[in-house]
């Protein structure tokens, strides 16, 4: 399949789920996550008029935006080691893995203008799941507020990978009930707007559960 058709079907699919929810497409960022695929293939993801790419480890986002540049906004999706930081950080537009106080220190030395950032949180509890708990998450916002370099736009969190839509509906609205709690504080270093939810299988449940930016690889660009 090319990637304009899967646009496609994913646009309308995307458009289903505002209608069941009372959203509004525009308000949904589609990410293609090209982490598997060629140059090539994120060319075609571009000429199709995806503007969002996502990358999940360093050297992936590198060989991409050596070759891309600024003609796509470039969304680092995957853990970043803090001694890494400086390679990246200065090219990349969004973070979505804010996960550990030192990472937010290295972040705020090494760039010049506020980087915007999701904090990725376990919601689910999985070991195996990088980000903070959901209780720990407030404290670790509040304590931000130093790096005058870190702008928390919002929230971002991986569901299982489970079939059970019902257990993946119910992380996805722990996150945006977190999401609100955070927003009503007001704090201008973290207004945490956003909800960073949502794959390939899973994007249409994220939306209706209030999803701003969905991070679509498999079903979007290949596998
Ligand atoms: C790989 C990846 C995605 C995209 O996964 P698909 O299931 O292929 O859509 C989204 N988010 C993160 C953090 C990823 O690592």
């Amino acid at each position: 399949m090319e990637v304009a058709g899967n646009l496609k079907t994913i646009q309308e699919n995307i458009g289903h789920a505002c209608e069941r929810s009372g959203r509004k497409p525009e308000d949904i960022t589609v990410i293609g996550v090209t982490k598997y695929v060629t140059i090539e293939r994120t060319k075609e993801a571009i000429d199709s008029g995806i503007e969002n790419l996502g990358e999940n480890r360093n050297e992936g986002f590198l060989e991409k935006y050596n070759h891309f540049g600024n003609q796509a906004k470039w969304h680092f999706i995957g853990t970043l080691q803090s001694r890494k930081v400086k390679d990246v950080i200065d090219k990349i537009n969004v973070l979505h893995s804010l996960d550990r106080m030192s990472l937010a220190k290295e972040i705020n030395k090494r760039t010049a203008a506020p980087m915007d950032c999701f904090v990725q949180i376990n919601v689910s509890g999985e070991e195996s799941k990088h980000g903070i708990e959901p209780e720990e998450v407030l404290p670790f916002i509040e304590k931000l507020e130093k790096y005058h370099h870190i702008h928390v736009i919002g929230l971002m969190t991986m569901a299982p990978h489970i079939d059970d839509p019902d257990r993946i509906r119910k992380v996805f609205r722990s996150l945006a009930e977190l999401r609100d709690r955070i927003k009503e504080k007001k704090f201008s270093h973290a207004p945490c707007e956003y909800l960073s939810m949502g794959m390939s299988n899973d994007y249409e449940i994220a939306i209706e559960e209030g999803a701003t930016h969905i991070r679509i690889g498999s079903k979007l660009v290949g596998s």
